[in-house]
């Protein structure tokens, strides 16, 4: 017995995937000048699978402030924020974004990963049931495992089916905490959120949506699916990313429950680890202020989403979803996916490679996403070079 036979089956896994051309886990961008040009393998390269929604990444003003603040504050806090680590701009950030997300309490975590596991392992306990759609993210399924609560699977986007399971939990006198997303990761399709509001409120259970995708994207105002679909006063916990339309690292818990302020003692991703640095805070404050005040990245965001689902879908790709800024395309297998994959950075564009076990079902797909930063001319190349790719690809064909 050796610590290290789990990995046994991992070396073929591996060579069967990079033998057909480059390391899709690994991928280097040698340079980056916009937020949608890349250089890879020293060629210049559309990036056309990142979560830079709104192209805030190369934002001369969120830059500035960063600057700014990296020059005023230091590098970083070196401390947790229950100890010396809740600088000013922390507090500001939290106040902006209870703005934005018009919600009283607004929790910082370092990640959105660290939110999802800090909130949930600290709302839900021994005794609580917790119900998560199956295609939930990775990192709310460990915040599952990190809290003592009983975990139920409902089948995904099936508002039937969480109704079912909720009832047969019967009268049981347990907490329940129903956990869903937004916009999807990997199909880039979004939660029938007004149902599961109704479920939700049948049960008298809570409700938590993870609008990582959604947020600045969704919205009249960019607080998400729920604001668009008229269910904010349902939703009794929101969370989000900074690592998305915010265009930088970090996370949050919304929420307008009365005693959500607690969870800041009772959640042990928040308090043992140290808080984002100055000038990360300074940047994701400036976008925020985007995000409110320039509607028109949204719909620009919107215009590109709809030209890519258009074009590929009058290629003939099988995708996933309708239009969204998550654009997938269902592959047959793994090997042609990962050709498919290389094929496409041989024409200059990188998409993301998504394949078991990161997908839902264990499907392989190409996952492009589109940013409001692409031109109407990059959105043309990137379906000329899945043109390309479908033409190339039946060459290897058995
Ligand atoms: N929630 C969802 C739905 C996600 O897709 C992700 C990451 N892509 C996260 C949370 C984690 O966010 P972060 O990368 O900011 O840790």
């Amino acid at each position: 017995m050796d610590l290290f036979d789990k990995f046994d089956n991992l070396p073929d896994r591996y060579e069967s995937i990079v033998s057909l051309g480059r390391n899709p886990f690994g991928v280097e961008m040698e340079d980056i000048s916009s937020p949608t040009q890349v250089v890879i393998d020293g060629k210049k390269t559309i990036l056309a699978g990142s979560h830079n929604y709104l192209g805030l990444t190369f934002d001369e003003e969120s830059i500035k402030a960063g600057q700014d603040a990296l020059a005023q504050y230091g590098t970083g806090t070196t401390g947790s924020r229950i100890a010396n680590g809740t600088f000013k701009g922390h507090k500001e950030l939290e106040k902006k974004l209870s703005e934005m997300m018009n919600l009283p309490t607004i929790i910082i975590y370092p990640t959105g990963y660290q939110a999802n596991l800090g909130t949930i392992a600290g709302l839900a306990g021994a005794g609580d049931t917790i119900l998560i759609d199956a295609d939930c993210h990775a990192c709310i399924y460990d915040g599952c495992a990190l809290s003592s609560a009983t975990v139920v699977r409902f089948r995904h986007n099936s508002p039937e089916d969480l109704d079912k399971r909720l009832s047969r939990l019967g009268d049981e006198d347990s907490n329940k905490l129903i956990i869903t997303e937004g916009l999807f990761s990997m199909y880039g399709d979004t939660a029938p959120l007004k149902e599961i509001a109704d479920v939700k409120r049948k049960h008298k259970a809570y409700l938590y949506v993870d609008e990582a995708h959604s947020v600045g994207v969704y919205g009249d105002h960019g607080r998400g699916l729920a604001e668009q679909d008229g269910v904010t006063d349902d939703v009794d916990f929101v969370v989000g990313t900074f690592s998305k339309s915010l265009g930088s690292i970090g996370g949050f818990c919304a929420s307008n429950h009365p005693k959500a302020e607690y969870l800041r003692y009772a959640s042990r991703p928040y308090m043992f680890t140290a808080s984002i640095s100055p000038a990360t805070i300074a940047t994701v404050l400036t976008a925020a202020d985007h995000i409110e005040k320039k509607p028109e990245l949204r719909e620009k965001l919107w215009r590109n989403a709809k030209h890519l689902h258009d074009g590929l879908s009058e290629l003939g790709f099988k995708l996933c979803s309708t239009v969204s800024p998550i654009i997938s395309a269902e592959m047959p297998d793994q090997e042609t996916a990962v050709r498919c994959w290389n094929l496409l950075l041989d024409q200059g564009v990188y998409v993301n490679l998504a394949i078991p076990p990161g997908t839902p079902k264990g499907e392989c797909l190409l996952r492009a996403s589109m940013s409001a930063a692409h031109s109407p001319e990059e959105v043309d190349q990137i379906i000329e070079a899945y043109a390309a790719v479908k033409r190339d690809v039946n060459k290897y064909r058995p």
